[in-house]
């Protein structure tokens, strides 16, 4: 079997001595999530109508379980989370708190309720920050109301949160710290998480309750991809079954995790998407690789490369019959590279060259 690398990744090379301008760079962008359990302390969130079950222990719950299952699965990821206890934290130190610790996804958990008990309404929902300025005062306007109260509870929000009304989430646009490609960028989050909900415990109702638009205080703070979720309906007795048991949350809590794993891989598919821009916007460093291999389609994780080279690495270059370009190695010095180069071209890659990635993109090589 071994014998068999050289000739394979001898047959995936060719064709692939030129490298052209305008790839997308595959990696591990996401370092930092952020899980913030919705409500605690003096604010319970939505209750069940016995009032034995709150909505802040739901969220706190679950929103471990996807905490673990994340670190679990991808130990190189951080989570952190706004609240770890029943205590209550303000609406906006929560997205102030993964932007300063400069999270790349943060993540709101929570448990709706229906204010007009005249259906029974199930079933999970996601929201994005946004206005849509057309929204009517509806069902889904009261979520937005109903999550935004709380600040009501906070001491200073009249002059913290100046020129918001809580009753009319329309103003909180005024607050809104986060820049377009962040906020196309949270749909995609929202749409990877909602579609993966729809498949979980709480799936039980024919018609989507679909991703949102809403002015939410605590998506308004972040500077990164952020969405809110809402489980399902604490005043469904259908829903209250999954989000009252361990089982239910264990459960909601892995088809989160798997929504946020679709976008982890479609995020490394295009990091084009989303670049997070240097404060100073200097331009990004130039990076020297050694290409080994080459292919049409992605390498199964299973394959014998990634045995036999555990850290290899790989950009996606649309515009090439052989988009996917496989790399060892990283220097931020040519010579060093081409050092590197010689040894792997001895060892395992006869064809093995060096390329020049910058921001994502291949780039030419100015020695
Ligand atoms: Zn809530």
């Amino acid at each position: 079997m071994k014998k068999l690398i050289p000739v394979l990744v001898a047959l995936l090379t060719i064709c692939n001595s030129h490298a052209t301008l305008g790839q997308a760079f595959s990696g591990p962008f996401i370092k930092k999530v952020v899980i913030d359990p919705g409500h605690g302390g003096r604010d319970p969130g939505a209750l069940s109508p016995d009032k034995k079950i709150r909505e802040k222990d739901i969220n706190l719950a679950v929103s471990k379980y996807l905490g673990q299952e994340i670190n679990t699965h991808y130990p190189e990821i951080e989570v952190l989370y706004t609240r770890q206890k029943d205590v209550a934290v303000d609406l906006d130190k929560r997205g102030i708190m993964a932007s300063e610790q400069h999270a790349d996804v943060f993540i709101s958990i929570h448990v709706n309720s229906a204010r007009r008990s005249t259906s029974v309404t199930v079933g999970p929902e996601t929201w994005v920050f946004g206005g849509d300025r057309s929204q009517r005062r509806d069902d889904s306007y009261d979520v937005v109301l109903k999550e935004n109260e709380v600040i009501k509870f906070e001491e200073d929000y009249k002059t913290k949160y100046e020129g918001f009304d809580p009753d009319n989430p329309q103003s909180m646009i005024v607050f809104n710290f986060q820049k377009e490609a962040i906020m196309r960028q949270s749909k995609i989050l929202g749409s990877c998480i909602q579609q993966s909900l729809r498949k979980g415990p709480l799936r039980g109702t024919e018609k989507d309750r679909g991703m949102k638009e809403g002015g939410f205080v605590v998506l308004a703070y972040c500077s990164m991809p952020a969405v809110l979720v809402e489980l399902g309906f604490i005043n469904s007795a259908m829903d209250r079954k999954v989000l009252g048991s361990t089982d239910g949350q264990k459960k909601l809590a892995r088809q989160l995790f798997l929504g946020f794993e679709d976008y982890l891989k479609t995020y490394a598919e295009n990091g084009k998407m989303y670049e997070k821009v240097p404060e100073d916007k200097k331009p990004a460093s130039v990076y020297y690789h050694i290409q080994v291999a080459a292919s049409k389609t992605a390498l199964p994780q299973g394959h014998m490369l990634f045995k036999s080279h555990p850290d290899i690495k790989y950009i996606v270059c649309e515009d090439h019959i052989y988009t996917h370009k496989y790399f060892l190695g990283s220097f931020a010095d040519l010579k060093e590279a081409s050092v590197f180069c010689e040894k792997i071209r001895e060892k395992h890659f006869p064809d093995a060259f060096v390329i020049a990635v910058q921001n994502g993109k291949l780039v030419p090589i100015i020695p």
